[in-house]
């Protein structure tokens, strides 16, 4: 691979990770999603974001460039309510080899042991294993041994 080509696909990569990175947090806004493709419509920490690590970091209007070869290639789609925004396409994560990160669907499939930090738990010292554990009130069973846990040995 050239030089060129793997600079656009460090390019293609980054719009791919930015979208995931954007999804996992919790944003399912198209347009916030989106990009611009256009000096004028980029954001500013889009290019900040592309040129970190760079030693030449390229000009917003070679990004721009990129960009519009990327939509020609058919790997940026336009969201439906404004045709300057853009989201990568499923070739542009194939391309990329990044899977393309779900949004709410996978949140709601997440196992039931993942539970949020900020549901009340207490920590509990089991009295056979001696190991602290995070516990939630409906679990009475060390994790570690088995043993029971009881009410007595929540710190
Ligand atoms: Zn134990």
């Amino acid at each position: 691979m050239d030089k060129s080509a793997s600079a656009m696909k460090k390019i293609l990569e980054y719009i791919c990770e930015r979208y995931n990175r954007l999804v996992s947090e919790g944003v399912s806004e198209l347009e916030e999603l989106a990009i611009g493709t256009t000096v004028k419509r980029m954001d500013p920490s889009m290019i900040e974001e592309i040129n970190q690590g760079r030693t030449n970091p390229l000009k917003p209007a070679s990004i721009e460039r990129t960009l519009r070869g990327f939509k020609k290639q058919g790997y940026l789609e336009p969201i439906p309510t404004d045709s300057a925004l853009f989201i990568p396409t499923d070739k542009a994560f194939a391309e990329a080899g990044i899977e393309r990160a779900k949004g709410v669907g996978a949140m709601l499939s997440r196992k039931p042991f993942d539970v949020p930090r900020d549901k009340v738990h207490k920590n509990v010292e089991c009295r056979v294993c001696l190991i602290v554990d995070g516990y939630l009130p409906e679990e009475n069973e060390c994790r570690h041994c088995g043993a029971l846990l009881l009410e007595l040995d929540v710190l």
